[in-house]
């Protein structure tokens, strides 16, 4: 993977390009973060170390954050944990400290790429018998008709279809759903999902399960 290095310190800086290269990987070494900001388009992973020349790495991340997803590892001495807790807070995938392990890190990186790459393509339509749930598009038919949801009950569904086959509990759908667990959010669960069913015409596709939540059945 082409992989955007910024360290600013050169014998880390051509070890670790080294190490790269040697795995198959194309490392491009910048040492400033401003060089970070305008290289990231061209990678697909970035190394980023905190103590820059130009600017606090964790000021890097910040901006970098506003305007792309690329995957950031932060790799720094700073080990403490109000800084790895700031970085991942700040949106890095995850934090090494130095000195680092080369194998642990191409492990790492080896996980967030492949965690971005299913991001890149999430699950779109979701088919169960004749019913079809367009997640993306937020329309479901039933035997082919589509049929009218409420944003409440296409929610619902969705969240559901999402995790198809699994249990979904009350309070895990009213958090998703009403971003609240409050007692009359709990009543207004039952009433929608009532509704829904009622719309689906399909009996036992939405299957309650007794004392914790609803499954989509597959
Ligand atoms: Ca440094």
């Amino acid at each position: 993977m082409r992989v955007l290095l910024v360290e600013d310190d050169d014998g880390v800086g051509d070890a670790l390009s080294e190490a790269l290269a040697a795995r198959g990987h194309v490392p491009t070494r910048v040492s400033r973060g401003a060089d970070a900001l305008g290289k990231h388009h061209d990678a697909d992973l970035v190394l980023l170390d905190l103590g820059l020349p130009d600017t606090d790495g964790l000021e890097v991340l910040r901006m970098l954050r506003k305007v792309a997803d690329v995957p950031v590892l932060v790799l720094t001495a700073r080990g403490d944990e109000r800084s790895v807790v700031r970085g991942l807070r700040l949106g890095a995938d995850d934090y090494v400290v130095k000195p680092v392990r080369l194998a642990e890190l191409l492990a790492r990186m080896d996980n967030i790429t492949m965690r971005a790459a299913s991001r890149a393509r999430p699950v779109r339509v979701v088919r169960v018998s004749d019913v079809e749930i367009d997640l993306a598009a937020r329309r479901v038919t039933v035997g082919g008709e589509e049929i009218t949801l409420t944003t409440k009950e296409f929610d619902l569904l969705a969240v559901l279809a999402t995790r198809i086959g699994t249990a979904v509990s009350r309070q895990q759908l009213m958090d998703e759903v009403w971003g609240n667990a409050y007692v009359g959010v709990s009543r207004s669960l039952d009433v929608h999902m009532t509704q829904l069913r009622g719309k689906l015409h399909r009996p036992g596709l939405l299957a309650t399960i007794r004392g914790f939540g609803y499954r989509l059945e597959t």
